[in-house]
């Protein structure tokens, strides 16, 4: 890698390690030198189907063959099986594609100002939650309950109200007659995976019924899986009136989509939006078969046995160790919040390891490890993680 071209072309928005990857299987990573690493951040979520996989490769092998872009001034049949197949598994209803979680939900923001308007001129108030993410577009950071991406960014979009994640009181004091939407994720994945109150989001759910306002689950981060269903709101008897979903939806491809139910299909109409590059016949063509085999019953039971793995280890070290204030684990979503401040030593000291974890904060380690990954691997990383905690907790 040439740190020093890298370092002079390229725009400096990330905090970026000097490592580089140029190779991956399953969930390894591998570098030019062949070092080995266990992955368990899953490119912030979206490989969970792992590097390499064989529907992923033989899929975008024979969609290479098609036109690789043509406009949505015409048919992509791709789109129709790919929307078919989130359907299926969720509501009727009809999808919109994009290219990205922001995209997702920028859309799921016009669609809810017009649904508003079509029933009141000043019905176009929108609710989301402290410390959720929804994107870096303005709207969707308008949609983000975190200051600290806004304060350079102001005035975003307004209309949007913050209300205390699981806080019911909070909550009833900000919906009314104007709002037109609840956005809201079931674990908010960047605000360090807080895993939402089932009674918390019935009782939204029938709020939002009462004053007519949507509700939207953003599913960027907790779909495609994750949580041991194919979207996060099937694991509650949820009525959800649009989602969003992105990250590991094409398994790797930019894709993001917003899918509406039935009643709502006609709210977007053609001219209210658009993208040149949504739903591209080659990333539509590989996000069906990625969701077609991310649905499987069989699959999403191994990423509960997973999921339920990584739980009973961070249960065990929490007992062990003093220095773990909390642990939350939803799926292969989990987080772990250390007493110190030292999150991000231990994500280098992993590194140093062979082992890819993330740091949200200075206090919580977040893990996202691909879906696919064995059980040995699994264990393998989780054994250097502890070590390091343990290590870092008696200093
Ligand atoms: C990552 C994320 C987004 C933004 O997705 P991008 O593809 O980066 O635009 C939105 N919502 C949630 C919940 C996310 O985790």
């Amino acid at each position: 890698m040439n740190l020093k071209k890298f370092n002079e072309h390229v725009m400096l928005t990330y905090n970026r390690s000097d490592l580089e990857f140029v190779k991956g299987k399953g969930a390894m990573l591998y570098t030019a030198s062949g070092k080995k690493y266990i992955d368990f951040l899953a490119g912030l979520g979206v490989a969970n189907l792992g590097y390499n996989h064989p529907v992923i490769t033989q899929t975008a092998g024979k969609a290479l063959s098609r036109p690789l872009h043509v406009s949505n001034l015409f048919k992509i049949s791709p789109q129709a099986e790919m929307a078919a197949i989130i359907q299926k598994h969720t509501f009727r209803g009809r999808t919109f594609f994009c290219n990205s979680g922001t995209e997702a939900n920028e859309a799921a923001y016009k669609l809810a100002l017009k649904y508003g308007r079509s029933i009141a001129r000043d019905k176009i108030q929108i609710l989301s939650a402290v410390k959720s993410f929804h994107g870096r577009t303005l709207a969707s950071l308008a949609l983000t309950g975190q200051p600290k991406y806004q304060e350079s960014f102001k005035p975003l979009p307004g209309r949007v109200k913050y209300f205390k994640y699981n806080n019911l009181k909070d909550f009833k004091k900000k919906i009314n007659t104007r709002t037109a939407a609840v956005f809201i994720e079931t674990v908010q994945g960047e605000g360090g995976i807080n895993i939402v109150q089932e009674k918390f989001l019935k009782t939204i759910r029938k709020l939002c019924s009462q004053y007519k306002a949507l509700l939207i689950i953003d599913d960027v981060q907790a779909g495609c899986g994750r949580t041991g269903e194919l979207f996060s709101f099937l694991n509650y008897q949820l009525k959800v009136d649009a989602f969003t979903a992105a990250k590991g939806i094409a398994g790797g491809f930019p894709a993001g989509c917003l899918t509406v139910r039935d009643k709502y299909k006609n709210i977007l109409k053609p001219g209210d939006h658009a993208s040149t590059f949504g739903g591209n016949p080659f990333v539509t063509a590989v996000g069906a078969a990625v969701v077609k085999e991310t649905a499987k019953t069989s699959f999403l039971k191994q990423v509960k046995i997973k999921g339920n793995f990584i739980k009973d280890k961070f249960s065990a070290w929490q007992k062990e160790l003093d220095y773990i204030s909390d642990i939350r684990v939803m799926g292969m979503m989990a987080a772990l919040d250390l007493k110190k401040p030292n999150a991000k030593a231990i994500t280098a000291a992993c590194l140093k390891k062979g082992l890819i974890v993330n740091a949200i904060g200075t206090r919580t380690i977040r893990l996202l490890p691909p879906l696919v990954i064995g059980i040995i691997n699994l264990e393998k990383g989780l054994n250097i993680l502890h070590k390091i905690i343990k290590r870092q907790g008696n200093d």
